[in-house]
């Protein structure tokens, strides 16, 4: 079994076929799928798609492209949906400075320390998102010494991967990880901690090499599972043993 730690499979491109490409998930392997939100409207539905089901699992939060809404009533009904047992996680949170029409960085900041502190008193893992802002974000993290989380669509090399470690936290590989240019990203999966490891899709963007340009799905994530089972030297199935229980141990599933 594989577990696609990351897929927001609300989004518009899944309306028409959502439940075909739970199936195809389902028939390549991927045993859970976890769907954060990315504001209060999405971290909703996403708790609607795991409401009843074994195998999908949600996360709410407010995406720093969101942050604009952060307000004291968005928090308000977060909380909420944050606190629900299908919420197994916080975020995707985090700080991105790549698109330049979002927020300046000190809504991001209180945006962000808000749900860091409340994965804290929720004791809930977070998923962090870090576009452009490493060293803010591994300055915001590193505040909070008790919490726990992923850095999720992890892109970057071996001395970012290992400030996190130091951290505590997991790190989370996508398809960016397949690309033939992506060497120092490859270099990070290999020595990442075997105990730290996570593997995701990001659908419906960043599908994997030889699926690029078009619509990512989690069933893709066995290809994501395939080159980090290369690049470190080991079998396939040793590797989904590896961050499935990686991924269990890190959202309770
Ligand atoms: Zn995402």
């Amino acid at each position: 079994m594989v577990i696609d730690s990351h897929a927001h499979l609300y989004w518009k491109r899944f309306h028409e076929d959502r439940a075909q490409v739970i199936e195809n998930a389902l028939a390549a392997g991927v045993g859970h799928i976890v769907v954060p939100g990315t504001n209060v409207a999405t971290s909703g539905e996403a708790i609607e798609l795991a409401r009843g089901t074994n195998h999908l699992h949600a996360a709410a939060g407010m995406h720093p492209s969101d942050c604009m809404h952060d307000s004291p009533e968005s928090r308000e009904t977060l909380a909420q949906l944050m606190a629900d047992p299908e919420c197994v996680a916080i975020g995707e949170a985090g700080l991105d400075f790549f698109h330049r029409d979002n927020p300046p960085l000190e809504k991001q900041e209180a945006c962000f320390r808000w749900q860091l502190e409340k994965a804290i008193e929720l004791n809930k893992p977070i998923i962090v998102h870090c576009r452009d802002s490493h060293a803010d974000t591994l300055r915001l993290v590193g505040d909070y010494p008790e919490l726990r989380g992923v850095l999720h669509c992890f892109t970057m090399g071996p001395e970012e991967m290992q400030a996190y470690v130091d951290l505590g936290f997991h790190i989370s590989f996508s398809g960016v990880v397949t690309y033939p240019k992506n060497k120092t990203n490859r270099e990070a999966a290999r020595l990442t901690p075997e105990d730290r490891i996570l593997v995701e899709t990001d659908s419906p963007f960043l599908a994997p090499q030889g699926h690029r340009g078009k619509r990512n799905e989690p069933a893709y994530v066995v290809h994501v599972l395939k080159e980090i089972a290369r690049v470190r030297g080991v079998d396939e199935k040793t590797m989904a043993a590896t961050t499935d229980a990686n991924a269990k141990a890190l959202f309770g599933l």
